[in-house]
């Protein structure tokens, strides 16, 4: 248990029906009773944890504000230290004066994450777990909302123990044999080894198949729309955003810059740039504005070129389309409420979804390609994906060790040898999960946290 006892504000700054600071630490009870007056005169610390006390913050005989105050006891809390939780007012200046009268009767202000990283060292929650609290506080989507419950109740966490599992029972037999390399030692069969090793790399290979698209999930996706002037770009933004952001004329060159927004398509969120159209010009403002979007083109993980189908594509059309065949494209032909007189074939090989942004038709037939195109169409958010890049990173350090386990087994390499490959998948396993994992990667992760979590 740490030393310090800390205190926090919990709940955002502004004006709400309720606001909460949370004390956690060997003097919670102590700090609360010296500001929290109950009404029933029971001191905190008498009552037992998961219990309520209805009553007062005071200064002196200064009256802050009246509320209720949680009572929690180690380890059966949060943090798995005692920890009280004050519910008061939502007010910005009652939440600050009571916190300021809890740091002056001995608590110390908490830093970012440090309830949470209390909580994993004293192991209430793993890393993975840990982790996927900001998702759940900043989900943007059902389906990103999902994905993190899933991690938060142990999806991926358990994932990752029986792949461990697996790993530490080979590792021993490994250890026994280059013990008593003469003995038989049952488990060590090679094709038994083997398989074990091989079920280890499927499972992680699946888990990091899945990254990718649980990462669209999450932070959405930076995505371009391109296309000459007129074609209907601001009026597809205005159709995904449902309002009216871009400018829409009929006069060809109107937007001119590259204008930002941020839309959810279905289960995506789309951090969206609509672009001067692209195309040849001789006006030095729209050739910035045509610069940029080429520029938006080549950093864009989703481009939406969009073309108009009234009439047949041409020299401007064509090089857009040349520009964007080797990106993450989907070929918007717009105003289908209108004749088409385009040639489909030029678009063979590429997907293709044909709107009317004007009428706002077409948009599922959008949304499933970009589903599509972003693999998420096929991703159960339920199920246990990885969070963020510093889990990417050590599953793939596990596969990479568990590969070179592979290797070295049916290389005919010693068991010692092996056995090295297998260490090191379990310690990128164990960094993964938090069970073996240095202060300064577990500092560097809480610091993300904001403080009060
Ligand atoms: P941008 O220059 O590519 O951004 O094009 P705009 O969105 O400004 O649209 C240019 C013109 O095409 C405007 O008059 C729009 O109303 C019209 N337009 C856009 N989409 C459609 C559509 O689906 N059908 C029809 N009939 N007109 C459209």
């Amino acid at each position: 248990m740490s030393e310090r006892t800390i205190a926090a504000i919990a709940t955002p700054l502004g004006e709400g029906s309720l606001g909460v600071i949370r004390i956690s630490g060997e003097k919670a009870l102590s700090v609360a009773d010296k500001v929290f007056r109950s009404f029933s005169g029971k001191r905190l610390a008498e009552l037992s944890g998961y219990s309520a006390a209805y009553g007062e913050i005071v200064d002196g005989e200064r009256v802050i504000d009246d509320g209720v105050a949680l009572v929690f006891k180690a380890p059966k809390s949060y943090t798995g230290e005692d920890v009280v939780e004050i519910s008061i007012h939502g007010g910005r200046l009652i939440l600050k004066e009571a916190l300021r009268l809890i740091l002056q009767n001995g608590a110390f202000l908490a830093e970012a994450g440090e309830f949470t990283k209390r909580a994993f060292l004293n192991g209430k929650l793993d890393l993975t777990k840990a982790e996927s609290i900001m998702g759940l506080i900043s989900a943007n989507s059902q389906a990103e909302l999902r994905l993190s419950r899933a991690a938060h109740i142990g999806g991926v966490s358990k994932k990752i123990d029986k792949i461990e599992a697996d790993l530490v029972s080979a590792d021993a037999s490994i250890a026994a044999y280059s013990d008593y390399p003469d003995e038989d030692i049952e488990g060590l069969d090679y094709h038994n080894f083997l398989t074990m090793l091989e079920s280890a790399k499927n499972e992680i290979e699946k888990m990091l198949s899945t990254y990718d698209a649980g990462r669209v999930l999450r932070e959405g996706i930076e995505t371009v729309i391109v296309g000459k002037p007129n074609v209907g770009k601001s009026t597809l933004m205005n159709m995904l955003s449902g309002a009216e952001r871009s400018i829409v004329t009929d006069v060809a060159g109107t937007t001119r810059d590259v204008i930002e927004d941020t839309v959810t398509v279905g289960d995506i969120t789309l951090r969206l740039a609509d672009t001067a159209g692209i195309h040849n010009t001789s006006d030095t403002v729209e050739s910035i504005g045509v610069k940029r979007a080429k520029d938006r083109i080549d950093i864009a993980e989703l481009v939406l070129a969009v073309f108009d189908c009234t009439a047949p594509l041409d020299s401007n059309d064509i090089s857009l389309l040349e520009s964007v065949r080797d990106k993450n494209t989907i070929v918007i032909v717009n105003k289908t409420d209108l004749e088409n007189m385009l040639d489909m074939s030029a678009f063979d090989g590429l997907r293709v979804v044909t709107i009317s942004a004007k009428n706002n038709s077409g948009y599922d037939e959008l949304c499933r390609e970009i589903a599509e195109i972003s693999g998420t169409a096929n991703l159960n958010p339920d199920t246990a994906v990885l969070i963020g890049e510093r889990q990417r990173t050590c599953a793939d350090r596990a596969l990479e060790a568990v590969n070179e386990a592979i290797s070295a087994l049916t290389g005919g390499q010693t068991m010692d040898a092996v056995g090295v490959c297998v260490d090191d998948a379990l310690a990128a396993l164990f960094e993964l999960t938090g069970k073996r994992v240095t202060n300064e990667v577990t500092d560097e992760i809480f610091r993300k946290f904001c403080v009060g979590k």
